[in-house]
């Protein structure tokens, strides 16, 4: 039986602990992806909206109390947002596979799971952040303090919009910065409702603030503020190119979680059999709009006709369907525009001289945005279906003969986010996870990922490392004390 979608109220901005309408009083549209219908507003902010959120968050850090609660007690904030979090788990949900179109059963399990588990992360490691004494020659004492930066600007996309919004947020607000967050244009339902999760956790007013409205009208406003200390941004290479320089300007430091392209080797001695289910999910899971997907797939020519074969047999009898259905696997894309160019991109792979092996097409489903998950063979690996970032369902297989030559065609994109390999082989497995150019390498299963483990970027996918204990370096700098003790 399929869950009810939920009724949303209109959305207004979160600036200083009040909920307001934009200054312009302007509102956008937010659209269901799987029915194509519009189902709330949200407020359409501009620059002065902006100003009023970083004065509100540059409020909170100079003058209020969050920098300067105690660790242990922003800790058991962080710990109460956790609780509500799973206490409103079904609703928050809801919310977010009505906005993104990503199957109820995979927010909940996922998502929100997720979302819980890293504010718990960090709730305990609040509390360890601390700096350390430094042996200098006497008559003098050294240590350092690490303390949190100020004002973050959190630039957030529209496929994950609950956790990649929280993995900035969780240690952020454990090292005592305050944020104004900017959700992606299309997905911003699920970042208003965590601000009122935040406050009701008791995050202080203008700790969070959140801002929906135009990308690059936001955007663009955030980064040039001189108010925000901090960018966190994720994105397209695209976009983060222009992010970076921008920042740039003022020096802001800045972390860049950017495209990615993942390469997934199946070495002669893996079992096909039992890799199946990690190549499905590497490019079906969140409909393949997954910066760390496992889109180009790299078979040993041993193995490449059998799993060519149980590829068109299972991809298939995956279930694609209504988010809201609880048996669905995979849900529509965001939007129309990420359809189009899921389309654009399998005509270039034909035009290229590949061959659709299953899918190919949209499926029409209540007006959503659906498109068949899709295996192309055949391609050379010059092929732009190959080398840039698809970001749909889409599988492109290629031959290999040689480990060496895997791991060529593997790094032979200009994206280093994720990789992954099959194999049976424990000194293989360590071997060539080395020397893949990716944050993270998954052996024989995919995505698994977890708060306590750092993921980002080389190459053109970014800088800066997400999740783990990493991610609260990114949120604090070090400041040295020397003392005189003559
Ligand atoms: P996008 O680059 O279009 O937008 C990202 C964010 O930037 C959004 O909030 C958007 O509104 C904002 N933005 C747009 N124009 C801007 C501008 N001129 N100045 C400042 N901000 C601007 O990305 P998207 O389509 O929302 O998300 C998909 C992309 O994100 C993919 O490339 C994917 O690989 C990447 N991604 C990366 C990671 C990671 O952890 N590395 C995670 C998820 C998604």
């Amino acid at each position: 039986m399929s869950v009810q979608r939920p009724h949303i109220e209109p959305g207004r901005l979160f600036i200083g602990g009040e909920w307001r309408d934009a200054e312009s009083k302007e509102r956008r549209d937010v659209v269901d992806p799987s029915t194509g219908r519009v189902v709330t507003t949200v407020a359409e902010a501009d620059g002065a909206d902006v100003a009023a959120a970083v004065a509100a968050a540059r409020e909170a850090f100079d003058a209020g109390p969050w920098p300067r609660t105690p660790a242990r007690e922003r800790a058991r904030v962080l710990h109460r947002v956790a609780d509500l979090v799973r206490e409103r788990a079904d609703e928050i949900a809801a919310v977010e596979s009505l906005d993104v179109g990503k199957p109820v059963s995979l927010s909940r399990a996922v998502d929100v799971e997720t979302v819980a588990e890293t504010y718990e992360y960090y709730s305990a490691l609040a509390q360890s952040i601390d700096g350390a004494t430094r042996e200098i020659p006497l008559p003098s004492h050294a240590y350092t303090r690490r303390e949190p930066i100020g004002v973050v600007g959190a630039i957030t996309p529209f496929n994950f919009p609950l956790i990649l919004s929280t993995s900035k947020f969780a240690p952020a607000l454990a090292a005592g910065n305050t944020i104004v967050h900017k959700p992606a244009d299309e997905t911003p339902l699920s970042a208003l409702l965590m601000a009122e999760i935040l406050a009701d956790a008791g995050v202080p007013a203008g700790v969070v603030n959140v801002v929906t409205g135009s990308g690059p009208v936001l955007g663009e406003a955030l980064l040039r503020h001189p108010g925000v200390d901090k960018i966190a941004f994720t994105g397209s290479t695209r976009v983060g190119r222009l992010a970076a320089s921008t920042a740039g300007e003022q020096l802001k430091p800045v972390t860049m979680e950017l495209g990615g392209n993942a390469p997934h080797i199946v070495f002669e001695d893996a079992d096909v059999g039992k890799a199946i289910g990690a190549i499905i999910k590497a490019f079906v899971f969140n409909t393949g709009q997954f910066c760390m997907g496992g889109p180009r797939l790299l078979v040993h020519r041993s193995l490449y006709d059998t799993t060519l074969g149980i590829l068109a047999d299972a991809v298939p009898a995956v279930p694609v369907g209504d988010p809201f259905d609880p048996a669905t696997v995979v849900g529509p894309m965001a939007g129309e525009r990420h359809v189009e160019n899921v389309e654009r991109f399998v005509k270039a792979a034909v035009e290229d001289g590949g061959r659709v092996v299953v899918g190919g097409e949209r499926m029409e489903l209540n007006g959503g945005y659906y498109y068949k998950p899709t295996v192309i063979a055949g391609l050379d690996n010059d092929a732009r279906t190959v080398q840039e970032e698809i970001f749909g369902p889409v599988l492109t297989v290629q031959p290999f003969d040689t480990e060496e030559e895997a791991i060529t065609l593997a790094n032979s994109t200009p994206y280093g986010l994720a990789a992954g390999l099959q194999t049976s082989d424990l000194a293989r497995a360590h071997r060539v996870a080395a020397r893949l150019d990716a944050g993270i390498v998954w052996v024989n299963d995919w995505a698994m990922l977890d708060p306590a483990v750092p993921f980002g970027g080389v190459k053109q996918s970014g800088y800066g490392r997400e999740s783990g204990p990493e991610a609260l370096q990114a949120y604090t700098r070090t400041k040295s004390v020397v003392i005189s003790l003559a």
